[in-house]
């Protein structure tokens, strides 16, 4: 039986995620069959509280393969390859229907969705959510085609996201263990040992978005109050259960393990840019010089297929900006980001340098060829007079080619300012350029 929730949480408190920890301490009479799912939606989602991420797992009995995934207030979680016999529907919609009333933040703004279903939702759901807007019309039709249960709260509209989330085929995967703090600590500040993090970020190569090497930050743990200690993504589930226990830390409560789609671009449409609060991927050829505009945020116009395009690489993407500041005219360029409804940008989340130009400057006035003084230029008919003896002269200026601060090549902005659903040039084999 799947059951899966959204929009449980507030910006104050709460992390969808801790939900899957409780459902699964209230169905103990039933096994988890596979992993506990967190799946990422259109970070572009105007409405969302952080990450856009839904809930998804799936309860019965058991066989197969059986691993443990976590580990819950001192009992140990196991997940089941395969399902042997599925779990009682009643007893899974009354306890799901508690536990997501009991932990959702509706007094601050939540709008929690639950879906309980024998079969998934067509896969086309989670396209749409993971790279659109959807309707929650639309949702609600396919739901009822597959007939599953639904309950909202204040709206409901979490059901879309939770629907999405249930709808997932994974092609592309990434695992992360998510660990979780004593309820007397919430809310305090965290111990965590960024040494031990910085090593572990070196030494467990499948892992990524840890640690920033550049600014000595860590990347793992929320700024907000919520229960979540840390989480390490990755792509070997073994490697990562090493990583995670290798780091020094304020003993957790909880720890399981999810299947995610974090890491793997689905986000990216590949089709010109046209609908705002989506995310493309570009080809484009630079027409201007970058500029810096108040807040140190760096703009560049590109052309593209369907027109012109502002990229634009936003504070928080930091030495990014710099990759962004050395581009010139003429320079060819895949980019990838969000784009924007007002300013029109393309909040730039990656890039691609295809080509890079030539670019000459010119330095001064030729020197007279008469006397050597100085000269300056005649006007829009070219040439220069000699500003001493009056000599025309039609020399060219002198000029040095510029010394690109920048080769072909991909860049991504620090681990800090990425994207939960961008893939990070380390699981595409690219190796990152330092800006
Ligand atoms: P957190 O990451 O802390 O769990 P969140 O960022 O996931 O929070 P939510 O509170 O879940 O934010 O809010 C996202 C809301 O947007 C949910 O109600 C979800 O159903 C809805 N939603 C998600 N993706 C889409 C989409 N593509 N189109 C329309 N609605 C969406």
């Amino acid at each position: 039986m799947f059951v899966a929730f959204d929009d449980t949480d507030s910006i104050q408190s709460m992390c969808t995620t801790f939900l899957a920890t409780e459902l699964i301490k209230a169905m103990r009479g039933y096994d988890l069959i596979g992993l506990p799912r967190l799946v990422r939606l259109n970070p572009a989602v105007p409405w969302k509280t952080r990450g856009n991420g839904a809930l998804c797992l799936c309860f019965g009995v058991g066989k197969g393969d059986c691993r443990m995934i976590g580990e819950i207030d001192g009992l140990p979680v196991y997940s089941y390859e395969r399902m042997y016999e599925d779990a009682n529907r009643r007893n899974v919609l009354e306890t799901s229907q508690r536990i997501v009333a009991k932990w959702s933040r509706t007094s601050e703004g939540a709008s929690p969705g639950l879906v309980v279903s024998t079969v998934k939702p067509a896969q086309r759901l989670y396209w749409e959510a993971v790279r659109g807007i959807v309707e929650k019309d639309d949702t609600v039709r396919e739901l009822q085609r597959i007939g599953a249960d639904t309950f909202g709260w204040e709206g409901g509209r979490g059901i879309i996201g939770a629907s999405a989330a249930m709808a997932w085929r994974p092609h592309d995967r990434t695992y992360e263990i998510i660990t979780y703090r004593h309820p007397d600590r919430w809310g305090t500040p965290r111990e965590l040992d960024d040494g031990s993090i910085k090593e572990m970020d070196l030494r467990h190569t499948t892992t990524f978005n840890n640690f920033d090497h550049q600014t000595g930050r860590r990347a793992i743990s929320p700024h907000t109050p919520c229960p979540v200690l840390f989480g390490v993504r990755g792509d070997d589930p073994n490697d990562l259960m090493a990583a995670v226990f290798s780091i020094r830390s304020e003993r957790p409560a909880r720890w399981l393990m999810f299947l995610s789609n974090q890491g793997t671009d689905d986000h990216i449409l590949r089709t010109p840019p046209t609908l705002p609060d989506r995310s493309y991927e570009v080809l484009g050829t630079v027409i201007g010089t970058p500029r810096t505009i108040t807040g140190g945020h760096v703009i560049v116009p590109m052309s593209i297929a369907n027109g012109t395009l502002e990229c634009a690489a936003y504070e928080p993407a930091k030495e990014f900006r710099n990759v962004i500041r050395a581009l010139r005219p003429g320079d060819r360029i895949r980019a990838f980001g969000e784009l924007r409804d007002e300013p029109r940008t393309l909040n730039l989340e990656k890039l691609q340098v295809l080509e890079t130009t030539r670019h000459i400057q010119k330095v001064s006035n030729p020197r007279c060829p008469e006397c050597g003084g100085p000269t300056k230029s005649i006007g829009s008919r070219g040439g220069y007079r000699c500003k001493k003896c009056r000599t025309k002269t039609d020399l060219p200026g002198v000029s040095i080619e510029e010394v690109r601060g920048i080769a072909p090549g991909w860049y991504e902005p620090p681990v800090c300012a990425r994207r939960h659903l961008g893939k990070p040039l380390k699981r595409m084999g690219q190796y990152r350029h330092e800006s």
